[in-house]
Parts: C-alpha cells; structure tokens; sequence
C-alpha cells in the first residue's frame, strides 16, 4: 500500500484557456491562457498529479458533444505535452445544474472521484480556480483553495469570500498559483489575505478596475 500523495486541481476555463460567455465549444475556440502551458510545466517538475476538473454543462444543454469535448481536451493535453508538462486526467461533468449531479462544481464529486482513482490526498492538495464554484468544491473535499483574478475571478473574489473568508489563498493568476503551491510545498506559507481584502474592496467600488 503506498502512501497518499497530494495533487493540484486545476479548473479550466478561466484558469488555462481564456473564459468564453459562449462558451468553448470546439478547439477553435480555445484560446490559452498567457503562462498557462508553462506553468503547468512548472508544477509538473513538483512530481504531484495536475488533475483539471471542469464543468461543461454545454454537453447536456445541446451545445456540443461528448466527442467535441474530448476533441479539446486531446489537443490541450497534447499543447501540454509538447511543453514537457503533464496533465495526469482531465474530469468533466457534462450535467446541467437542473440535473442536480454530484459532480458539478460547487460539488466535490470529481475531486473526491479523482482521490480514490488515484490515492489522493486531499487535505494536502491544491485546488485552482477562478469561481466561487471551485473554492466551495475544494473546501467541501478538503483542499487549500486559490481564487485567481483571471477569467470571472475579479466577479467572484465577494461570493468566495462570504463562504470561505480568509480560508482561500489569492493570486493574479495559474503561474502565480504555482508561486503559492510551491511555497507551501516547502512548509512555508504566502499570507494572500490583504490582496483578497484589497480585490474584495476594490470589487466592491469597481468589477473592473482591479489589477494586483
Ligand atoms: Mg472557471
Ligand atoms: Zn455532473
């Protein structure tokens, strides 16, 4: 029996590609995030699992196929890939919110999903997102969680605060995640909590002026 290791949880759109009000729906579409594939490389060379874990409700709702997602997602593992990075599995809920799964964030499902496939342990493991949605999944599986300001995080720093408090770690974006990750990987901690205050107040004033 071999011990647990922690991962990181990476959310998708918002995190590695740009945010789409459309949704993405086709590799055309898809657009990376600036340092994304480099960074991804970056927490590779961690030795810890990268697992994505996405909603993508477009499947249920008519939007796109089950084959138009997966399309995407071989063409983003193969980006990865060529970057010398690893993507060990990308998790997706393809349900509607009507459908009350328990997968779709904010449930924990794929994280708790990918613990038992993989032997995760959770309590040291990282969960990035850019929704209020991801930092609930993460504290419902157990996971330090870090709200980014890319993609809708500038929209959501006000929900994920009034659910989560100070328990949540900032950062600008994925790379500055992984300056966090890191950081504590080594025992030492990165205390976010006057950036999430100033993003929090300046959210308030503004949902557009705020830059780190
Ligand atoms: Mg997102
Ligand atoms: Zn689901």
């Amino acid at each position: 029996m071999t011990d647990k290791q922690p991962a990181i949880f990476l959310d998708r759109d918002g995190v590695i590609n740009e945010n789409s009000a459309e949704h993405v729906k086709s590799w055309d579409e898809f657009q990376f995030i600036p340092n994304a594939i480099r960074t991804i490389r970056e927490l590779s060379e961690t030795g810890l699992p990268i697992f994505v874990v996405t909603n993508q409700a477009a499947v249920n709702r008519g939007l796109m196929t089950i084959d138009d997602l997966n399309d995407i997602h071989t063409r983003m593992l193969d980006a990865v890939t060529a970057e010398g990075g690893k993507i060990t599995k990308v998790y997706y809920c393809p349900h509607a919110p009507n459908e009350k799964c328990n997968c779709r964030k904010p449930e924990p499902g794929m994280l708790l999903k990918a613990a038992e496939e993989y032997n995760i342990d959770l309590k040291h493991s990282f969960m990035v997102g850019d929704a209020w949605t991801d930092m609930a999944a993460g504290r419902e599986a157990g996971t330090h969680n870090i709200l980014l300001m890319t993609g809708r995080g500038r929209w959501n720093v006000a929900p994920a605060w009034d659910r989560l408090g100070v328990d949540l770690s900032a950062a600008m974006d994925v790379a500055d995640a992984a300056y966090i990750i890191k950081e504590r990987l080594a025992g030492r901690q990165v205390n976010t909590t006057d950036r999430l205050k100033n993003a929090f107040h300046m959210g308030l004033r503004s949902q557009d002026a705020w830059v780190l």
